[in-house]
């Protein structure tokens, strides 16, 4: 830990001027959280954590960080912001096909706020529970709000998903649905005011309690020839994945698959938009290749896990995206942190 005090003072206005130790902190809201796993020989509470890693297999790490006013807004919930720190990890290792199992978490706060501190670590607690993964370490400080979560998985025995194995004509295919997660941002900053307040809910859910294809990620293993997740909006990450491949991808506008809400709240033509451009949907993007159709319908039923076909792998290079007969001009489409 790193304080430029010995304690991080409660925020001013709060009525009790307790301030909360370190240790405290850590002790209550952060030991014994998420599942309890066998295998963690040693959590919370030392100098590091110590776990027991099954022989012959392979660790799969994955770090990502949010940051208030550029992942999230300012008024989101504490409990919206422990889940996605640790969703947008989940969510990495559903796109290799890895079982997610231990976590860090750093965290850096600007004052440290009891109902704050409980509603985030009951976030992040749930979303570990529900998919076995225990919190075995992190760091504390003091500065603007910041979340860091490290998230260590195994891979399967029969391999990982990479975004570098598609090939041209493989069949292009995304889960869920789409721009819901963009369009919640805006409902939640009130850009979006149309809408009923139940569809206009469910998009605002979809942004602040994102649900990673941890399941569908495992269930593609060996059907799906290159995957990746969708954090900074359809066009970019497909872009991305075929990149990787070193070929391109042609998606048909039309397909984009797009909840009642988010055309009940913005139309077709602003739904499409946040389908392609908007992020944070947290759905994977894979590509199957045309011999492997079968094993996906059969082995992983769409009923089950919803995916939508939306285009082809192409020789590329880039992106195109069909309306029609028209191309869509995608060049502003996608998030990128250091283009303005
Ligand atoms: P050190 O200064 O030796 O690194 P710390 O005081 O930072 O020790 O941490 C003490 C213990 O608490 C360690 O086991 C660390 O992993 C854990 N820890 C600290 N902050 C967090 C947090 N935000 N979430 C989970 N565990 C934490
Ligand atoms: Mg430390």
């Amino acid at each position: 830990m790193r304080f430029g005090r010995e304690r991080i003072a409660r925020k001013e206005g709060d009525s009790a001027p307790v301030s909360l130790g370190e240790f405290e902190l850590i002790d209550r809201f952060f030991r014994n959280r998420g599942a309890r796993r066998a295998d963690v020989a040693l959590g919370v509470g030392d100098d590091a954590a110590v776990i027991d890693v099954p022989r012959g297999k392979r660790l799969v790490a994955a770090t990502d960080t949010i940051v208030e006013g550029v992942h999230f807004p300012r008024a989101a919930p504490p409990r919206s912001i422990g889940h996605r720190a640790l969703a947008v990890n989940l969510s990495d290792l559903a796109a290799m096909g890895a079982r997610p199992a231990w976590a860090t978490l750093a965290l850096t706060l600007p004052a440290a706020e009891e109902s704050w501190l409980r509603e985030f670590a009951n976030g992040l607690d749930e979303l570990a529970r529900a998919h076995e993964v225990a919190l075995i370490g992190g760091d504390t400080t003091s500065g603007p709000l910041t979340v860091t979560v490290t998230l260590l998985g195994i891979a399967h025995s029969r391999g990982f998903l990479a975004r570098s194995g598609a090939a041209p004509g493989d069949h292009i295919f995304v889960s869920g649905t789409v721009g819901d997660a963009a369009a919640g941002l805006a409902v939640l900053e009130a850009r979006l005011k149309q809408g009923s307040a139940a569809d206009r809910e469910q998009l605002q859910r979809r942004f602040l309690f994102p649900e990673p294809r941890v399941e569908l990620g495992e269930r593609l293993l060996g059907i799906a020839s290159a995957a990746i997740d969708v954090s900074d909006g359809l066009a970019a990450d497909t872009g991305k994945l075929v990149r990787a491949s070193n070929c391109g991808a042609r998606i048909d506008a039309g397909a984009l698959p797009l909840s009642a809400a988010i055309v009940a709240c913005a139309g077709a033509q602003a739904a499409r938009d946040w389908a392609l451009g908007g992020g944070d949907d947290y759905e994977l993007c894979f590509t199957v290749p045309a011999g492997r159709l079968a094993q996906l319908t059969g082995s992983v039923p769409v009923k089950r896990w919803p995916y939508t076909a939306i285009g082809l792998v192409t020789d590329g290079p880039g992106v195109v995206i069909l309306d029609g007969a028209a191309i869509l001009n995608v060049e502003r489409a996608g998030f990128d942190h250091f283009v303005r």
